[in-house]
């Protein structure tokens, strides 16, 4: 089956590589634009959007899952050719989509009103919300100036409740509080200005080969009061166009900046490294990009030095953070599990059998245990196979220490 030609999505919904305009950012970059958003406010022209294989995969399982929401049945095969999902990426998706189309089966029933990839475009200032037309997925390109864009998954209605999920592929945002995520909350917002209901249901999926786990949270009247004022501030930040400065921090890292290959902070850093390093992504010839092939096998080099020599001193010398932690050591456990016949079998009576043809490990059963379990109830599941396992004697307790951000006392 031939899939309709779709475009990739462009830098920013819409917003063309090159261009030096000011513009606002979309939901997902809500967060990073509170803490630095020089990218937003018209200081530095965007480089070109390089979309990974990781990205692939994660827009293939939205693709899957739209269409699943939608028609109850998706073109597996076809969507995955259109990726150029091959091997073992391939068979993540499969075993992906496969939870997906699970958890999927066991909701639809409930729907009372279902739309997959809707874009919205806010207004803080007027208190309102429309759908926005699209020529492609984030096609932002029909918003007015003054309208912040976001596109959710999946828009459902169970009861009187409306519903907005979105999903993760992998481990990103694993189990955070959709309440307290910015993207979560301007999707809630909008959804319930454009549907016209004073409450929302905020949906986390978190989607891989071990399942579909999900977080779940109501917004009610005040949060939605709260939210609109959250996005004036968005507005406001990103109007300082007079003497825009990069406000580097740990969000540099921890969020994904889309100009932070030529971010003068970034370069300033670089530099200071290694004065020699000039690092662009703006790439204009094959020996260039030889070039610069070798600069960033040597900045990644300088780099590790760099992160190495960082942990020494953190062993010796706290640093406190920029996000109100401190860098420091830490006395850390870990738990792993002898594989024996008995330790087995005791998995196999929780529906968990699965975690042990993959490994053996505290991670891989939790990810079990959360791919079978109904909500809230993993962590009593997890306590208790635990408990058994240790009855067994094949737990076993290694203690070390790690770099770690450790909560200020
Ligand atoms: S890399 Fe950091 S400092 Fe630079 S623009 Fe991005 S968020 Fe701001």
């Amino acid at each position: 089956m031939q899939l309709p030609r779709r475009q990739p999505p462009a830098a920013d919904g819409g917003v063309q590589a090159g261009s030096r305009l000011r513009r606002l950012p979309t939901f997902s970059k809500a967060a990073l634009a509170a803490k630095c958003a020089f990218p937003w406010n018209g200081g530095i022209a965007w480089p070109e959007q390089i979309t990974s294989d990781a990205a692939n995969f994660g827009i293939a399982v939205h693709r899957a899952a739209e269409l699943l929401a939608l028609w109850g049945t998706a073109p597996l095969d076809a969507i995955a050719e259109h990726y150029g999902l091959h091997g073992s990426e391939l068979k993540r998706f499969h075993l992906t989509v496969g939870w997906v189309a699970d958890f999927i089966r066991g909701e639809r029933e409930q729907w009372s009103f279902a739309a997959a990839e809707v874009a919205f475009a806010v207004d803080p200032f007027v208190d309102e919300s429309r759908i926005l037309e699209q020529d492609g997925p984030r096609d932002y390109s029909r918003a007015r100036p003054a309208e912040l864009c976001g596109t959710a998954d999946l828009v459902t209605v169970v009861g009187e409740q409306l519903i907005v999920s979105d999903y993760k592929t992998g481990r990103y945002k694993m189990g955070a509080d959709p309440s307290a995520d910015a993207q979560m909350r301007a999707l809630g917002y909008a959804a319930a200005r454009a549907y016209g209901y004073d409450s929302v249901e905020v949906r986390l999926l978190n989607v891989d080969e071990g399942g579909v786990r999900m977080t779940r949270r109501l917004l009610d009247v005040i949060d939605l009061a709260t939210i609109r004022l959250e996005l004036l501030g968005v507005v406001r930040d990103t109007g300082e166009v007079h003497n825009p400065t990069p406000k580097p921090g740990s969000h540099c890292a921890q969020q994904w900046c889309p100009i932070a290959s030529v971010c003068p902070a970034t370069q300033k850093t670089i530099a200071q490294i290694n004065p020699e390093l000039q690092l662009t992504a703006d790439i204009r010839s094959p020996e260039h990009a030889a070039r610069l092939r070798e600069q960033v096998a040597v900045a990644k080099k300088a780099l590790a030095a760099l992160d190495t020599a960082i942990k020494e001193y953190a062993k010796r010398h706290p640093i406190p953070l920029g996000n109100g932690k401190v860098l420091g050591q830490q006395e850390r456990t870990r738990r792993t599990i002898e594989c024996t016949p008995e330790a087995v079998a005791a998995l196999g009576r929780y529906g968990v059998s699965g975690a042990v043809e993959s490994s053996v490990n505290m991670a891989g059963i939790k990810r079990a245990v959360k791919g079978v379990c109904a909500n809230g109830q993993a962590a009593g599941t997890m306590r208790a196979i635990m408990a058994e396992l240790e009855k067994l004697g094949v737990v076993k307790t290694r203690t070390y220490t790690t770099i770690a951000e450790i909560k200020r006392q």
